[in-house]
C-alpha cells in the first residue's frame, strides 16, 4: 500500500480517490472500446456521449436554467477573464470590477484591452483581508456587467453569499470554488471557472453563460473564444481539452454519488470549521481574514514566528501533508480544502498543527 498522502495544494489539486481508481481501470480500455479516453476523436459517438453525460451531470448538479450556455473550454481562467470582455462589452460603456485581491486585479487587467474597465469597490483598506460589501459596489446603468472574484484563492477571502446586484449582468470568477455547495445559477450572467482547483485536472475551463447575452462579440474575438459559436458547436468549434472532460465527467458523477451539493456543503462547512477552530484556539497560528469573508476552500494562516515556517512545512511534507506552502507572492502556509479533500485530511493536519506547537511553541 502507498503512504496516504494529503495534498493541500490550490491548483492543480487533489481528485477524488474514486476517480482517480476509476480513472485506471478504464485507463487503456474506455468503456469497451479498446481505447484510452485519451485517444478518443472528439466527433466520434463515444466521446461526444462522454461529454454529453459531463454537460448533462453538471447541469443538474448545479440546476443550470436551460436558457443558459454550458460551455467545456480551453485557455484557463485567465483567456477567459479577456473572452468574456470581448463577448459581453457590447452591452455597455464600461465594465465594474470589484478588487478583492490577486485574481480580481488580474481579471481587470486582462479585460482592459477589450472594454473600458472602472473600479466599483476594492478592499486596499482591509489589505485585501475583508470582501467590498456588494451595498458599497458603485457602478450605474452604462455598465455591460459587474465582476467580481467569488473566492480570492491567494488571500483566502470569499463571498459567502452572492451578491445582490439588481439590473445588472452579474458575471464571477469561481474558478476555486463551483460545486463547493448549490448555487442559484439565474442570479448570474456569467460563471467561469478553471477546472484545475475543484472540478478536475487542469487545461479546461467551465463557461456558463445566460444566453440572451450572448451574440454580439467584438469582431476581433477569435472564433474558439466567441461563446455563441461555442455554444452553437457544443463546444467542439475547435478540439476540446478531452481528457479534462472525461475526468470532470467522473468528478461529476462522484459529487451526485456524494449526494450532490448540498452535502458537498455540509460537509466543506465542517472541515473549514474544524481548521479556523484548530487556528483560533492556538497563539501560535493566526489567520487575519475578517470572519465575514474566511474562505472555506483556501485557508492561509501564518506562524507567530516566521522563522519557523519553513521548518512547519518542510516537517508537514514528511508527514504526509504536501503543498502546504502560500502562494509565492505571499509566503505563509496555506491550506487548500477542495471538494476531494477528505475529513480525515483536515484531521491530520489538525493533529500535526497542535503537535508541532507542542514541540515549538
Ligand atoms: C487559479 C486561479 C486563476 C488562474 O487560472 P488559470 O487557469 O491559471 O488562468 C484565476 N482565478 C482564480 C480565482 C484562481 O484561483
Amino acid at each position: 500500500m502507498a503512504r496516504t498522502i494529503y495534498n493541500f495544494a490550490a491548483g492543480p489539486a487533489v481528485l477524488p480517490d474514486a476517480v482517480l481508481e476509476q480513472a485506471r481501470e478504464e485507463f487503456r480500455d474506455c468503456r469497451g472500446s479498446g481505447m484510452s479516453a485519451m485517444e478518443l476523436p472528439h466527433r466520434r459517438p463515444l466521446f461526444k456521449k462522454i461529454a454529453a453525460e459531463a454537460e448533462a451531470d453538471l447541469r443538474d448538479l448545479l440546476a443550470v436554467p436551460d436558457d443558459y450556455a454550458v460551455l467545456f473550454m480551453q485557455g484557463g481562467a485567465r483567456l477567459q477573464a479577456s473572452a468574456l470582455a470581448m463577448n459581453l462589452a457590447a452591452h455597455g460603456r464600461y465594465a465594474a470590477y470589484i478588487n478583492t485581491g490577486h485574481w480580481s486585479g488580474g481579471a481587470r487587467g486582462l479585460a482592459d484591452p477589450y472594454i473600458n474597465v472602472e473600479t466599483a469597490g476594492d478592499a486596499a483598506a482591509s489589505h485585501y483581508r475583508d470582501i467590498v460589501p456588494p451595498a458599497e459596489w458603485r457602478f450605474d446603468e452604462h455598465t455591460a456587467y459587474v465582476h467580481y472574484v467569488a473566492n480570492e484563492t491567494i488571500g483566502g477571502v470569499q463571498y459567502h453569499e452572492t451578491p445582490e446586484c439588481e439590473g445588472a449582468v452579474l458575471v464571477t470568477d469561481m474558478t476555486s470554488e463551483l460545486l463547493w455547495r448549490p448555487l442559484d445559477v439565474s442570479r448570474f450572467g456569467l460563471i467561469y471557472a478553471g477546472a484545475q482547483k475543484n472540478i478536475g485536472p487542469a487545461g479546461m475551463t467551465i463557461v456558463i453563460a445566460r444566453r440572451n447575452l450572448l451574440g454580439k462579440p467584438l469582431p476581433i474575438t477569435p472564433p474558439v473564444l466567441d461563446y455563441r459559436q461555442q455554444d452553437e458547436a457544443g463546444s467542439l468549434l475547435n478540439t476540446p481539452p478531452t481528457w479534462s472532460w472525461y475526468i470532470a465527467g467522473l468528478v461529476f458523477k462522484w459529487l451526485k454519488a456524494q449526494g450532490g451539493l448540498a452535502a458537498m456543503e455540509k460537509v466543506n462547512r465542517r472541515k473549514a470549521a474544524r481548521l479556523y477552530d484548530a487556528i483560533d484556539a492556538s497563539g501560535f497560528y493566526t489567520n487575519n481574514v475578517a470572519p465575514r469573508a474566511r474562505s472555506l476552500m483556501n485557508v492561509p494562516f501564518l506562524l507567530a514566528d516566521s522563522a519557523l515556517e519553513p521548518v512547519f512545512l518542510e516537517e508537514a511534507e514528511a508527514a504526509g501533508l504536501a503543498n502546504l506552502h502560500g502562494h509565492q507572492s505571499v509566503g505563509g502556509v496555506r491550506a487548500s480544502i477542495y471538494n476531494a479533500m477528505p475529513e480525515a485530511g483536515i484531521a491530520s493536519l489538525v493533529e500535526f498543527m497542535g503537535d508541532f506547537e507542542r514541540r515549538y511553541g
